[in-house]
């Protein structure tokens, strides 16, 4: 299978070969024609299935082909979880754009920077748009965006958008858009208030449901470390040192230890930030290129802040605390080995984090080793605790309010 041969012009075939896509993955090559003939698609896709390319090129071709009007009517709106994400997709889809004849024009719009120079970009019209609910909403309400001639809706990370509490900026998103247009609704995990959503949004949708490990066949050696708790950063500092890791992801439980592991680390003489969703926008965004121009080793993150951000060449990825939701583990280990890398994911387990660590197994159908580390022999007992430390805490117990959640994402 070639990306030509899905229908794909040669200027976007050259755009993909550009970026070393030689061949496309499954669910490109389910999604792509779906795409370009019109349909609805309900696509069951995980962060590295490169579900990005899936739905950008089709309508890239598309909407490159269609009628120059000024101002240019908006054609496609992508509604994306994160900021992050936004940039990300965003950089992506300019990428695929470059060769093509006629130029498409993308905005990039999300919350926690200043709406003017969004409303600036948006002069003259943009022909796709990829946007974080809130902030769309304002410059819909800014009279700076119209949405009534959008033929295509993209959900992307569908449950993260609804487990964020965007639920009602969705339902208003969706009131302004036409009717009658094409939706494609991608999503990793299928909780009932997605299936829910994709009943109602989507009519005789192509429904694709790709294997869940990446499909870009990386080579993700998982590892299980049998560790106690307090001895995880000095275990952290021999793993780094020992296997000569130019970039980790350490993925922590709460913004509080993000900064506490990253600072523990700067005094071993790591070059490290922490990453979560109460820093500023400036902070996020300098903290990530610095990240991905390998100017700093380690990047400290919560699940919020760093989920959907793609660096290739990410050698390893450590979960400090293991994520409280299975899923996480597979969006969390699936940030390394991308655009067919290999890649170690290394998982810290204590006594009493080991039966919250079988459940991810067991989702998983994993069965890994646990190893010990000379030096980090563990000690500790499983304690009597109802919740397991690093796990996050207790179902229900956690800061579920939208507007922590919200707070910790970054999200406006
Ligand atoms: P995504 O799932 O869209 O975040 O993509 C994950 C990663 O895979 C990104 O680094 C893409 O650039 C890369 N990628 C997407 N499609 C392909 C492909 N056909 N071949 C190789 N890498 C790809």
């Amino acid at each position: 299978m070639t990306f030509a041969s899905l229908g794909l012009s040669p200027q976007i075939v050259r755009a993909v070969e550009e970026r070393n896509y030689s061949a496309p993955t499954p669910i490109q090559s389910a999604v792509i024609p779906g795409v370009l003939s019109g349909r609805d698609v309900w696509a069951c896709a995980h962060t590295g299935s490169g579900k990005t390319a899936a739905f950008a090129l089709p309508l890239l071709q598309r909407y490159s082909q269609a009628r120059r009007d000024t101002p240019r009517p908006l054609r496609s709106l992508i509604l994306v979880p994160t900021r992050e994400l936004a940039a990300q997709i965003g950089a992506s889809i300019d990428a695929y754009a470059r060769y093509l004849l006629d130029p498409v024009k993308v905005s990039v719009v999300f919350g926690g920077v200043s709406i003017n120079p969004q409303m600036m970009a948006l002069r003259g019209g943009a022909d796709m748009v990829v946007a974080t609910p809130g902030r769309l909403l304002d410059l819909v309400e800014h009279n700076a965006l119209h949405l009534r001639s959008v033929a295509t809706l993209v959900l992307d990370e569908a449950d993260r958008l609804l487990e964020l509490g965007f639920a009602d900026e969705l339902a208003n998103v969706l009131s302004w858009l036409p009717e009658r247009r094409q939706t494609l609704l991608f999503s990793a995990t299928f909780p009932p208030a997605v299936n829910a959503l994709a009943e109602i949004l989507l009519r005789d949708p192509l429904r694709v449901d790709v294997p869940s490990t990446p499909a870009t066949v990386p080579d993700i050696h998982q590892r299980a470390i049998h560790v106690d708790a307090p001895r995880r950063t000095q275990l952290l500092l021999r793993l780094i040192r020992e296997h000569g890791w130019t970039r980790v992801l350490v993925f922590v439980a709460t913004k509080y230890s993000t900064e506490h592991v990253a600072e523990k680390l700067r005094r071993a003489g790591i070059n490290a930030e922490a990453f979560h969703g109460e820093l500023s926008q400036g902070a996020r965004t300098q903290a990530l290129a610095d990240f991905k121009a390998q100017q700093l080793q380690v990047l400290v993150a919560t699940d919020v802040a760093a989920r959907g951000i793609d660096i290739v060449h990410l050698p390893a990825v450590v979960n400090f605390d293991l994520p409280r939701s299975t899923d996480d583990y597979i969006h969390r280990i699936g940030r390394t080995g991308r655009a067919g890398q290999s890649g170690v994911a290394v998982s810290f387990v204590s006594a009493s984090t080991e039966s919250h660590f079988r459940l991810i197994e067991k989702r998983h159908k994993l069965t890994l080793a646990r190893e010990i580390v000379a030096g980090f022999e563990p000690v500790e007992t499983a304690a009597p605790v109802a919740a397991a430390p690093g796990t996050g805490g207790i179902k229900g117990k956690r800061k579920s309010k939208k507007d922590k959640l919200r707070e910790r994402g970054g999200l406006n």
